[in-house]
Protein backbone atom coordinates (compact mmCIF):
# COMPACT_ATOMS: atom_id res chain seq x y z
CA UNK A 1 0.00 0.00 0.00
CA UNK A 2 1.49 3.41 -0.93
CA UNK A 3 2.36 5.13 2.25
CA UNK A 4 0.38 8.31 2.06
CA UNK A 5 1.51 12.53 3.25
CA UNK A 6 -0.57 12.29 6.45
CA UNK A 7 1.15 8.47 7.14
CA UNK A 8 4.52 9.97 6.88
CA UNK A 9 3.92 13.05 9.42
CA UNK A 10 2.48 10.10 11.81
CA UNK A 11 5.75 8.71 11.32
CA UNK A 12 7.57 11.95 12.26
CA UNK A 13 5.19 13.32 15.05
CA UNK A 14 5.40 9.54 16.70
CA UNK A 15 9.05 10.15 17.03
CA UNK A 16 8.11 13.05 19.38
CA UNK A 17 7.58 12.05 23.43
CA UNK A 18 5.33 14.17 25.82
CA UNK A 19 7.72 14.70 28.81
CA UNK A 20 5.99 13.70 31.83
CA UNK A 21 3.83 11.70 29.99
CA UNK A 22 3.81 7.36 28.90
CA UNK A 23 3.93 8.08 24.97
CA UNK A 24 4.71 10.18 21.94
CA UNK A 25 2.13 12.86 20.53
CA UNK A 26 0.62 10.25 18.24
CA UNK A 27 0.49 7.19 20.53
CA UNK A 28 -1.56 9.77 22.95
CA UNK A 29 -3.48 10.51 20.45
CA UNK A 30 -2.99 14.08 20.64
CA UNK A 31 -2.92 15.01 16.55
CA UNK A 32 -5.95 16.22 14.97
CA UNK A 33 -6.78 15.54 11.31
CA UNK A 34 -4.20 16.36 9.39
CA UNK A 35 -4.66 19.33 6.22
CA UNK A 36 -2.55 19.32 3.44
CA UNK A 37 -2.69 21.02 0.13
CA UNK A 38 0.12 21.43 -2.18
CA UNK A 39 2.62 20.98 0.45
CA UNK A 40 1.37 22.86 3.07
CA UNK A 41 0.12 21.12 6.03
CA UNK A 42 -2.20 22.33 8.74
CA UNK A 43 -3.05 20.73 12.03
CA UNK A 44 -3.38 20.81 15.89
CA UNK A 45 -1.72 19.35 19.16
CA UNK A 46 -3.91 18.64 22.07
CA UNK A 47 -1.94 19.85 25.04
CA UNK A 48 -3.24 17.03 27.44
CA UNK A 49 -4.51 18.12 30.40
CA UNK A 50 -2.17 16.25 32.88
CA UNK A 51 1.08 18.33 30.67
CA UNK A 52 2.53 20.53 32.69
CA UNK A 53 4.80 22.63 31.43
CA UNK A 54 5.34 24.63 28.33
CA UNK A 55 4.70 22.93 25.07
CA UNK A 56 5.95 25.29 22.57
CA UNK A 57 9.20 23.32 22.07
CA UNK A 58 6.87 20.56 21.45
CA UNK A 59 5.13 22.17 18.89
CA UNK A 60 8.00 23.85 17.32
CA UNK A 61 9.85 20.35 17.10
CA UNK A 62 6.77 18.83 14.96
CA UNK A 63 6.56 21.69 12.58
CA UNK A 64 10.40 21.16 11.89
CA UNK A 65 10.20 17.35 11.84
CA UNK A 66 7.05 17.90 9.47
CA UNK A 67 8.98 20.78 7.14
CA UNK A 68 12.02 18.71 7.11
CA UNK A 69 10.15 15.96 4.98
CA UNK A 70 9.99 15.65 1.14
CA UNK A 71 6.98 17.37 -0.61
CA UNK A 72 6.21 19.69 2.62
CA UNK A 73 6.89 23.28 2.24
CA UNK A 74 5.38 24.43 5.16
CA UNK A 75 3.35 23.62 8.69
CA UNK A 76 1.07 25.70 10.93
CA UNK A 77 0.93 23.70 13.84
CA UNK A 78 -1.56 25.01 16.29
CA UNK A 79 -1.70 23.66 20.05
CA UNK A 80 -5.07 23.49 21.44
CA UNK A 81 -6.78 21.35 24.63
CA UNK A 82 -10.22 20.14 24.60
CA UNK A 83 -12.23 20.09 27.23
CA UNK A 84 -15.74 18.27 27.70
CA UNK A 85 -16.56 21.50 30.13
CA UNK A 86 -19.58 23.62 28.20
CA UNK A 87 -17.22 26.75 28.85
CA UNK A 88 -14.08 28.25 29.91
CA UNK A 89 -14.05 29.49 33.53
CA UNK A 90 -13.72 33.05 33.45
CA UNK A 91 -11.01 33.90 36.20
CA UNK A 92 -11.16 37.67 38.03
CA UNK A 93 -9.38 40.44 36.54
CA UNK A 94 -6.02 40.18 37.86
CA UNK A 95 -4.26 43.35 36.91
CA UNK A 96 -0.96 42.70 36.73
CA UNK A 97 2.26 44.54 34.96
CA UNK A 98 4.49 41.65 35.42
CA UNK A 99 5.23 40.12 32.61
CA UNK A 100 2.76 36.54 31.97
CA UNK A 101 4.46 33.14 32.03
CA UNK A 102 5.44 31.51 28.76
CA UNK A 103 7.96 32.65 26.35
CA UNK A 104 8.01 36.05 25.56
CA UNK A 105 5.82 36.58 22.39
CA UNK A 106 5.43 40.61 22.69
CA UNK A 107 5.61 41.82 19.37
CA UNK A 108 8.71 44.16 17.92
CA UNK A 109 8.47 47.51 19.47
CA UNK A 110 6.57 49.63 17.13
CA UNK A 111 3.97 47.00 16.47
CA UNK A 112 3.44 45.05 13.23
CA UNK A 113 5.42 46.20 10.21
CA UNK A 114 2.88 47.32 7.78
CA UNK A 115 0.19 47.45 9.82
CA UNK A 116 -0.64 51.56 10.68
CA UNK A 117 -3.19 50.84 13.94
CA UNK A 118 -4.32 47.89 16.05
CA UNK A 119 -7.51 48.48 17.52
CA UNK A 120 -8.97 46.18 19.99
CA UNK A 121 -12.77 45.92 19.97
CA UNK A 122 -13.92 43.70 23.67
CA UNK A 123 -16.50 43.51 25.98
CA UNK A 124 -17.00 42.74 29.79
CA UNK A 125 -18.93 39.59 29.02
CA UNK A 126 -20.15 37.34 26.18
CA UNK A 127 -23.52 37.75 23.89
CA UNK A 128 -23.80 41.81 23.79
CA UNK A 129 -22.66 41.91 20.43
CA UNK A 130 -19.05 42.56 20.05
CA UNK A 131 -18.42 40.06 17.28
CA UNK A 132 -21.09 41.72 15.57
CA UNK A 133 -19.90 44.79 15.82
CA UNK A 134 -16.11 44.11 14.98
CA UNK A 135 -17.55 42.91 12.00
CA UNK A 136 -19.34 45.92 10.51
CA UNK A 137 -17.15 48.31 12.37
CA UNK A 138 -14.04 46.81 9.90
CA UNK A 139 -16.49 47.16 6.81
CA UNK A 140 -17.53 50.18 8.08
CA UNK A 141 -13.74 51.84 8.23
CA UNK A 142 -13.65 50.37 4.61
CA UNK A 143 -15.93 51.85 3.41
CA UNK A 144 -14.41 55.18 4.47
CA UNK A 145 -11.68 53.89 1.88
CA UNK A 146 -9.27 52.48 4.91
CA UNK A 147 -7.13 49.32 4.40
CA UNK A 148 -8.79 46.86 6.97
CA UNK A 149 -8.00 43.45 8.31
CA UNK A 150 -10.39 42.14 10.77
CA UNK A 151 -8.57 39.50 13.11
CA UNK A 152 -10.75 37.17 15.16
CA UNK A 153 -9.25 36.41 18.89
CA UNK A 154 -12.65 35.40 20.24
CA UNK A 155 -10.96 31.44 20.09
CA UNK A 156 -13.44 30.33 22.29
CA UNK A 157 -16.21 31.01 19.61
CA UNK A 158 -14.58 32.13 16.46
CA UNK A 159 -17.55 33.97 14.42
CA UNK A 160 -15.95 35.58 11.87
CA UNK A 161 -15.85 33.44 9.31
CA UNK A 162 -19.54 32.52 9.98
CA UNK A 163 -20.40 36.46 10.33
CA UNK A 164 -18.24 37.03 7.09
CA UNK A 165 -19.34 34.40 5.13
CA UNK A 166 -16.38 32.97 4.40
CA UNK A 167 -15.27 29.16 4.13
CA UNK A 168 -12.31 27.15 3.41
CA UNK A 169 -8.64 27.14 4.92
CA UNK A 170 -6.15 29.85 3.90
CA UNK A 171 -3.04 28.98 2.09
CA UNK A 172 0.47 29.40 3.23
CA UNK A 173 3.11 31.14 1.63
CA UNK A 174 6.36 31.11 2.82
CA UNK A 175 5.88 30.08 5.94
CA UNK A 176 3.06 32.79 5.87
CA UNK A 177 -0.30 32.31 6.51
CA UNK A 178 -2.32 34.56 3.61
CA UNK A 179 -5.76 36.20 5.29
CA UNK A 180 -8.52 34.98 3.68
CA UNK A 181 -10.86 37.98 1.83
CA UNK A 182 -14.55 38.81 2.29
CA UNK A 183 -16.22 41.75 1.41
CA UNK A 184 -13.41 43.95 0.44
CA UNK A 185 -11.48 43.34 4.03
CA UNK A 186 -8.44 40.47 5.10
CA UNK A 187 -9.62 38.32 7.69
CA UNK A 188 -8.00 35.98 9.95
CA UNK A 189 -9.65 33.39 12.67
CA UNK A 190 -9.16 30.34 14.26
CA UNK A 191 -12.32 28.88 13.04
CA UNK A 192 -10.77 28.84 9.83
CA UNK A 193 -8.29 26.10 11.05
CA UNK A 194 -10.75 24.34 13.52
CA UNK A 195 -13.21 22.22 13.09
CA UNK A 196 -16.73 23.35 13.31
CA UNK A 197 -18.51 22.45 16.79
CA UNK A 198 -15.74 20.71 17.97
CA UNK A 199 -15.03 23.01 21.69
CA UNK A 200 -11.69 24.04 22.59
CA UNK A 201 -10.44 25.50 25.63
CA UNK A 202 -7.27 27.58 25.69
CA UNK A 203 -4.70 28.26 28.55
CA UNK A 204 -3.08 31.14 28.97
CA UNK A 205 0.48 30.75 27.16
CA UNK A 206 -1.25 28.81 23.95
CA UNK A 207 -3.82 31.61 23.39
CA UNK A 208 -0.81 34.10 23.37
CA UNK A 209 1.04 31.56 20.74
CA UNK A 210 -1.79 31.36 18.60
CA UNK A 211 -2.94 34.88 18.92
CA UNK A 212 0.82 36.35 17.75
CA UNK A 213 1.21 33.59 15.11
CA UNK A 214 -2.29 35.19 13.60
CA UNK A 215 -0.67 38.52 14.08
CA UNK A 216 3.00 38.15 12.90
CA UNK A 217 2.74 35.45 10.67
CA UNK A 218 -0.12 36.28 8.85
CA UNK A 219 0.24 37.92 5.48
CA UNK A 220 -1.63 41.46 6.38
CA UNK A 221 0.07 42.90 3.19
CA UNK A 222 -0.36 47.09 4.43
CA UNK A 223 -2.89 47.86 6.73
CA UNK A 224 -4.27 51.52 7.85
CA UNK A 225 -6.76 49.51 10.96
CA UNK A 226 -6.39 45.88 11.97
CA UNK A 227 -9.64 45.27 14.12
CA UNK A 228 -9.15 42.72 16.64
CA UNK A 229 -12.17 41.00 18.51
CA UNK A 230 -11.02 40.28 21.54
CA UNK A 231 -12.68 37.38 23.52
CA UNK A 232 -15.43 38.59 25.75
CA UNK A 233 -14.37 39.22 29.19
CA UNK A 234 -11.53 40.47 30.96
CA UNK A 235 -9.97 37.34 32.50
CA UNK A 236 -6.05 36.69 31.91
CA UNK A 237 -5.87 35.61 28.07
CA UNK A 238 -7.34 39.14 27.87
CA UNK A 239 -5.33 40.61 29.99
CA UNK A 240 -2.30 39.49 28.05
CA UNK A 241 -3.96 40.58 24.88
CA UNK A 242 -3.95 43.95 26.07
CA UNK A 243 -0.63 44.07 27.42
CA UNK A 244 1.23 42.14 24.50
CA UNK A 245 -0.26 43.42 21.65
CA UNK A 246 0.44 46.93 20.08
CA UNK A 247 -2.94 48.37 20.66
CA UNK A 248 -4.01 51.68 19.17
CA UNK A 249 -6.82 51.97 21.81
CA UNK A 250 -9.73 49.79 22.52
CA UNK A 251 -13.40 50.10 22.18
CA UNK A 252 -15.96 48.48 25.02
CA UNK A 253 -19.38 46.99 23.48
CA UNK A 254 -21.58 47.11 26.39
CA UNK A 255 -25.84 46.41 26.23
CA UNK A 256 -27.33 48.75 28.09
CA UNK A 257 -28.31 46.72 30.87
CA UNK A 258 -26.71 47.69 34.42
CA UNK A 259 -24.93 44.21 34.86
CA UNK A 260 -23.20 44.80 31.45
CA UNK A 261 -22.59 47.94 32.39
CA UNK A 262 -20.18 46.59 35.67
CA UNK A 263 -18.60 44.22 32.84
CA UNK A 264 -17.77 47.23 30.48
CA UNK A 265 -16.59 49.07 33.40
CA UNK A 266 -13.94 45.82 34.15
CA UNK A 267 -13.05 46.27 30.47
CA UNK A 268 -12.38 49.82 31.06
CA UNK A 269 -9.67 49.51 33.74
CA UNK A 270 -8.38 46.56 32.11
CA UNK A 271 -7.78 48.52 29.31
CA UNK A 272 -6.20 51.35 31.48
CA UNK A 273 -4.29 49.74 33.63
CA UNK A 274 -1.84 48.79 30.46
CA UNK A 275 -2.18 52.41 29.11
CA UNK A 276 -4.50 51.44 26.04
CA UNK A 277 -6.63 54.34 25.01
CA UNK A 278 -10.07 53.90 25.47
CA UNK A 279 -11.92 55.31 21.97
CA UNK A 280 -15.03 54.70 23.56
CA UNK A 281 -18.43 53.26 24.19
CA UNK A 282 -20.60 51.74 21.92
CA UNK A 283 -24.37 50.89 22.98
CA UNK A 284 -25.79 47.83 21.45
CA UNK A 285 -28.99 46.19 20.99
CA UNK A 286 -29.79 50.02 22.92
CA UNK A 287 -33.61 50.39 21.55
CA UNK A 288 -35.47 47.74 20.20
CA UNK A 289 -37.35 48.60 16.97
CA UNK A 290 -40.16 46.46 16.24
CA UNK A 291 -39.56 44.89 12.46
CA UNK A 292 -43.35 45.27 11.97
CA UNK A 293 -44.70 48.13 13.07
CA UNK A 294 -41.44 50.27 13.28
CA UNK A 295 -42.13 51.20 16.78
CA UNK A 296 -39.37 51.55 19.48
CA UNK A 297 -39.19 50.41 22.78
CA UNK A 298 -36.63 50.76 25.70
CA UNK A 299 -36.65 47.50 26.77
CA UNK A 300 -33.66 47.28 28.38
CA UNK A 301 -33.36 51.24 29.42
CA UNK A 302 -31.35 52.55 26.46
CA UNK A 303 -28.72 55.47 27.42
CA UNK A 304 -27.13 53.55 30.22
CA UNK A 305 -23.99 53.20 28.63
CA UNK A 306 -24.23 57.00 27.25
CA UNK A 307 -24.77 57.94 30.64
CA UNK A 308 -21.93 55.67 32.00
CA UNK A 309 -19.89 56.68 29.51
CA UNK A 310 -20.01 60.62 30.70
CA UNK A 311 -19.57 59.25 34.13
CA UNK A 312 -16.22 57.79 33.70
CA UNK A 313 -14.55 60.17 31.53
CA UNK A 314 -14.57 58.01 28.34
CA UNK A 315 -16.46 58.95 24.63
CA UNK A 316 -19.50 57.82 24.05
CA UNK A 317 -19.25 56.60 20.43
CA UNK A 318 -23.05 55.56 19.61
CA UNK A 319 -25.94 53.53 20.33
CA UNK A 320 -27.01 50.39 17.56
CA UNK A 321 -30.40 49.76 18.15
CA UNK A 322 -31.59 45.92 18.91
CA UNK A 323 -33.22 45.25 15.20
CA UNK A 324 -33.65 41.58 13.40
CA UNK A 325 -32.53 42.71 10.09
CA UNK A 326 -29.08 43.34 11.97
CA UNK A 327 -29.24 39.50 13.27
CA UNK A 328 -30.39 38.55 10.09
CA UNK A 329 -27.36 40.29 8.17
CA UNK A 330 -25.00 38.39 10.34
CA UNK A 331 -26.44 35.25 10.23
CA UNK A 332 -25.98 35.34 6.47
CA UNK A 333 -22.89 36.31 6.25
CA UNK A 334 -23.15 39.63 4.81
CA UNK A 335 -23.19 42.17 8.02
CA UNK A 336 -25.62 45.34 7.86
CA UNK A 337 -23.12 47.39 6.86
CA UNK A 338 -22.53 45.52 3.42
CA UNK A 339 -25.60 44.07 3.18
CA UNK A 340 -28.24 47.61 3.55
CA UNK A 341 -25.37 50.12 3.25
CA UNK A 342 -27.50 53.27 3.08
CA UNK A 343 -29.51 51.89 6.33
CA UNK A 344 -29.88 53.70 9.61
CA UNK A 345 -28.38 51.05 10.97
CA UNK A 346 -25.14 51.40 8.74
CA UNK A 347 -25.01 55.25 9.25
CA UNK A 348 -24.59 54.54 13.13
CA UNK A 349 -21.66 52.18 12.59
CA UNK A 350 -20.05 54.24 9.75
CA UNK A 351 -20.67 57.49 12.14
CA UNK A 352 -19.10 55.55 14.82
CA UNK A 353 -16.12 53.94 12.18
CA UNK A 354 -15.73 57.68 11.67
CA UNK A 355 -14.91 58.54 15.12
CA UNK A 356 -12.81 55.92 15.65
CA UNK A 357 -10.45 56.59 12.20
CA UNK A 358 -10.97 60.20 13.56
CA UNK A 359 -9.39 59.36 16.77
CA UNK A 360 -6.66 57.44 15.31
CA UNK A 361 -5.32 59.73 13.22
CA UNK A 362 -5.15 62.63 16.19
CA UNK A 363 -3.24 59.79 18.06
CA UNK A 364 -1.07 59.11 15.18
CA UNK A 365 0.00 63.13 14.36
CA UNK A 366 0.83 63.55 18.18
CA UNK A 367 3.33 60.49 17.40
CA UNK A 368 4.64 62.28 14.47
CA UNK A 369 4.80 65.94 16.11
P1 LIG B 1 -20.64 38.48 21.26
O1 LIG B 1 -19.53 38.58 20.26
O2 LIG B 1 -20.68 39.62 22.22
O3 LIG B 1 -20.75 37.16 21.95
P2 LIG B 1 -22.38 38.37 18.94
O4 LIG B 1 -21.87 39.46 18.08
O5 LIG B 1 -22.05 36.97 18.58
O6 LIG B 1 -22.02 38.63 20.46
O7 LIG B 1 -23.96 38.57 19.04
C1 LIG B 1 -24.79 37.70 19.78
C2 LIG B 1 -26.13 37.57 19.04
O8 LIG B 1 -26.81 38.81 19.04
C3 LIG B 1 -25.97 37.19 17.57
O9 LIG B 1 -27.02 36.33 17.22
C4 LIG B 1 -26.12 38.52 16.83
O10 LIG B 1 -26.63 38.34 15.51
C5 LIG B 1 -27.10 39.24 17.70
N1 LIG B 1 -26.95 40.69 17.68
C6 LIG B 1 -25.82 41.42 17.94
N2 LIG B 1 -26.08 42.74 17.87
C7 LIG B 1 -27.38 42.86 17.52
C8 LIG B 1 -28.27 43.97 17.27
N3 LIG B 1 -27.85 45.22 17.40
N4 LIG B 1 -29.55 43.69 16.91
C9 LIG B 1 -29.99 42.41 16.81
N5 LIG B 1 -29.24 41.33 17.05
C10 LIG B 1 -27.95 41.55 17.40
Amino acid sequence: MAVTTTDRIMGELSQIAVPGLDGDLVSLNLVSEITEDNGKVVFSITVPDAFRGNFDPLRDEAQKRVEALDGIESALVVLTAEVDAPAPVEQPPQLQTSRPVGPDMRPAAGGIPGVGAIVAVASGKGGVGKSTTAANLALALSSLGLRVGLLDADIYGPSMPRLMGIDGRPDIVDEKINPMEGHGIKVMSMGFLMEEDNPVIWRGPMIMSALMQMVREVNWGTLDVLVLDMPPGTGDAQLTMAQQVPLAGAVIVSTPQDLALIDARKGLKMFENVDVPILGIIENMSTFICPHCGETSDIFGHGGARDEAIKLGVPFLGAIPLHMDIREHSDNGNPTVVADPDSPHAKIYKSIALNIATQLRGEKDEEDE
